[in-house]
């Protein structure tokens, strides 16, 4: 079994566990970039190490020295103000889950990964729909298994290290899977629920009055951006609210989808912003030069 997967499960608040977690998993990556000792790489062959280290490379992570753990305690607070709603449903779902929760369901439950939805086991079970993934993301076939909950024993040879590792590639793993499954009928339709509920973030522009957002990348190559949200009303894209959401990248959601999606949707599509921002200077527009 998974030492991360053995760790979600006795732990009671998701959200904090997927903070750590995830902060762990990055600070183990950071170890494995500086060291070079041998020691360190056994059980891993050679293609794994070169696919680690160019991983490790791209991180675009900030370095843990930067993590303040009194600046992060303060991000809580701020976030658990910001996102009260979405915290007490997490607690309810955690409070009576148990050992059932799928690998899928905890992840998305994550702090800062309210914007995934549930991608399909089918959809994963089928290999042409992970075509070339293998090549793109690191331990592939055990970050793989640790999706889909299926019991491994290669998992009682890995190191805690290893481990983190394949749980970090499972992360990456997940969310080239979930860009493409966004596009199909079933993830749009995940997503339309997502939308209907603004679980997608808001616009912060005055003018848009709380239109829906949806979530967009930058570029469709991971590790080049994270994720923003699109509102459709001033058809401009904004930095996501909460620090946790900061963290996702942006290939996780690609930059098709919200304009796929409002295409397929069409009715929902919102009339544009018509009011705008006037500036002024006691009561007088601002002429420009
Ligand atoms: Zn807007």
């Amino acid at each position: 079994m998974w030492a991360a997967k053995r760790e979600r499960r006795g732990v009671g608040s998701k959200s904090e566990m997927g903070h750590v977690d995830r902060k762990r998993i990055n600070d183990a990556l950071d170890k494995q970039l500086e060291r070079s000792s041998p020691s360190t790489s056994r059980g891993l062959n050679g293609k794994d190490k070169d696919r680690l280290s160019a991983q490790s490379i791209l991180t675009s992570k900030p370095p843990p020295d930067q993590r303040d753990p009194r600046s992060t305690s303060m991000e809580d607070n701020k976030c658990s103000d910001e996102e009260s709603e979405t915290d007490s449903e997490e607690s309810d779902v955690s409070g009576s889950d148990g050992d059932d929760t799928s690998w899928i369901s905890w992840f998305c439950n994550l702090r800062g990964n309210e914007y995934f939805c549930e991608v399909d086991d089918d959809y994963i079970q089928d290999d042409f729909n992970l075509c070339g993934l293998s090549s793109q993301v690191p331990y592939y076939d055990y970050a793989l298994d640790l999706i889909l909950d299926v019991e491994s024993s290669h998992g009682d040879i890995f190191s805690e290290e290893q481990n983190e590792l394949v749980e970090s590639a499972a992360e990456m793993l997940y969310g080239l899977i979930h860009v493409r499954y966004i596009l199909t009928t079933k993830g749009m339709t995940a997503m339309l629920e997502k939308y209907k509920n603004g679980e997608c973030g808001r616009c912060p522009r005055v003018y848009c009055c709380g239109q829906p957002c949806l979530p967009v990348g930058q570029s469709d190559i991971p590790r080049q951006s994270t994720v923003k949200i699109y509102c459709p009303k001033c058809e401009d894209i904004y930095t996501p609210r909460s620090r946790f959401q900061n963290n996702i990248d942006g290939a996780y959601f690609g930059t098709t989808f919200p304009h796929l999606f409002l295409m397929t949707y069409g009715h929902l599509r919102p009339q544009k912003a018509s009011l705008s921002y006037v500036p002024r200077v006691f009561g007088f527009k601002v002429h420009k030069p």
